[in-house]
């Protein structure tokens, strides 16, 4: 039996993530669950998002499954995502979009992944206050050093990238892309404007890829990179990008496969993995029993391929392509006329599925 720690989180994150564990406990799978509150519930019953003890829980099992848990805006308490991935040293999310059949997109094929680096750039936390006095301090010193002007009602947000996380990240992509046979690592960047920061993550990459010669590769400028999603998304594959670009191409590519009840995520450390939906927590459509779990599920599907327990990720998998390509079930995400599916029809059909 393998311990996970299962956060449901706030807003819709219960509603799936009881749903997920429904389909997960029907597989038979020899899992047992640890079931721990983070993000609103935990602000209640611990006056913090993510308390103590449920950190080193999943520092214990090693392997926690997550729902979306809220940032409430203005209360000072650091994000529980961000918290958890500097913490546990989570270095890599990996988010893989794929369409299925049954799920309305603009598009036919849709197959790729995003490699996100997860511990630095604008989400390191590196801010100066508007009118602080370390804002003030901080452009005094630019200016005399260095000539650089920065407007009095300015607030500032550092960007760091290192040489150690580029190169981390960017060897993760490879391997990734060589142990699930993808064809090609496509690497975005904005080099021409941030010299120093994207600039470094261009040139190390460039000589991470001399070692994987065997292996397609192309830099791109983000920009672009965007354009082509939109336009032609089948051109592109595994795309490794910074924290702040990958969180918005993520929820882009998230948008090409029918919406983000759909996309999955994983976020890997050496020694840690937290598997959790690229959705937040939808407070819009909370408690109304019509969230869909299926991004929760394949991310329940990536955790037990992590785990080794590759039959009954296959199961599972196999499962969620024939509910949603029957048609029968279409969800208040999918759109469409009539009374979408709710939570728990979705999960139950599921169950049937695996079950049968
Ligand atoms: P965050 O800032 O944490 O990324 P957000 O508020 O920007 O969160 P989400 O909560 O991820 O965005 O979702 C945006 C909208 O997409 C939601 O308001 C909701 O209407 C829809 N949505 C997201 N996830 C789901 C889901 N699983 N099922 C149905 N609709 C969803």
């Amino acid at each position: 039996m393998t311990t996970i720690t299962l956060i449901e989180g706030d807003g819709i994150g219960p509603e799936v993530a009881q749903a997920t564990r429904c389909v997960v406990d029907a597989l038979g799978a020899p899992i047992e669950w640890e079931v721990l509150e983070a993000g609103l519930p935990a602000i209640e019953a611990h006056g913090t998002p993510l308390p103590a003890h449920v950190l080193e829980s999943i520092r214990r099992n090693k392997i926690a499954l997550k729902g979306p848990v809220t940032t409430p805006v203005g209360t000072g308490f650091r994000s529980v995502n961000v918290t958890l991935r500097q913490e546990l040293e989570l270095f890599a999310s990996v988010r893989p979009c794929r369409l299925f059949d049954g799920v309305p997109s603009r598009f036919d094929v849709v197959d790729l992944v995003v490699v996100r680096e997860n511990t630095e750039d604008l989400y390191e936390g590196v801010e100066f206050e508007m009118g602080s006095k370390e804002a003030t301090k901080l452009r005094g010193y630019l200016d005399y050093m260095h000539g650089f002007k920065i407007r009095r009602d300015a607030g500032i947000s550092l960007k760091p990238i290192s040489v150690t996380a580029t190169n981390a990240i960017v060897h993760f992509a490879f391997d990734y892309a060589k142990r699930h046979r993808r064809r090609k690592v496509t690497l975005g960047h904005k080099a021409n404007i941030m010299r120093f920061s994207d600039g470094l993550w261009l040139d190390t990459a460039l000589e991470v890829e001399k070692g994987y010669r065997d292996a397609g590769f192309e830099a791109v400028q983000v920009d672009e990179l965007a354009m082509v999603l939109a336009w032609h998304p089948e051109e592109l594959d595994v795309i490794v990008l910074p924290n702040l670009y990958g969180d918005i191409i993520s929820d882009l590519c998230a948008g090409l496969i029918g919406g983000l009840g759909f996309a999955p995520g994983m976020n890997l450390g050496n020694e840690h993995a937290v598997f959790e939906p690229t959705h937040g927590s939808a407070p819009d459509i909370a408690g109304r029993g019509i969230a869909n779990p299926i991004a929760m599920i394949l991310s329940a599907e990536l955790m037990l391929d992590h785990l080794g327990l590759t039959a009954e990720a296959t199961r599972l998998g196999r499962a969620v392509r024939a509910v949603l390509g029957s048609g029968k079930i279409r969800t208040a995400d999918m759109k469409g006329e009539g009374e979408p599916s709710t939570t728990s029809e979705v999960a139950d059909a599921l169950v049937a599925a695996v079950e049968g």
